[in-house]
């Protein structure tokens, strides 16, 4: 993470590789599907894995883009 500071949500980041993407999701940034077998992130809040969220790649860039000061 290039922005250590602030960070409200400690949230650990992990890329999931087409291999190993065997199932759809629905990504919380677009509401559209996530294929399976196509390559994105999945976004695990730390300390409740259930909660975790697949997410496609440009999706997580313009959640985080989404930062006050800019
Ligand atoms: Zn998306």
């Amino acid at each position: 993470m290039d922005d250590a500071g602030d960070c409200p949500d400690d949230v650990e980041v992990r890329v999931v590789h087409p291999f190993e993407a065997r199932k759809a999701y629905v990504c919380p940034g677009c509401q559209q599907e996530i294929q399976p077998g196509s390559g994105h992130l999945v976004a695990v809040p730390v300390g409740e894995p259930e909660l975790r969220r697949h997410w496609h790649r440009p999706c997580w860039r313009n959640r985080t883009n989404r930062k006050p000061g800019r």
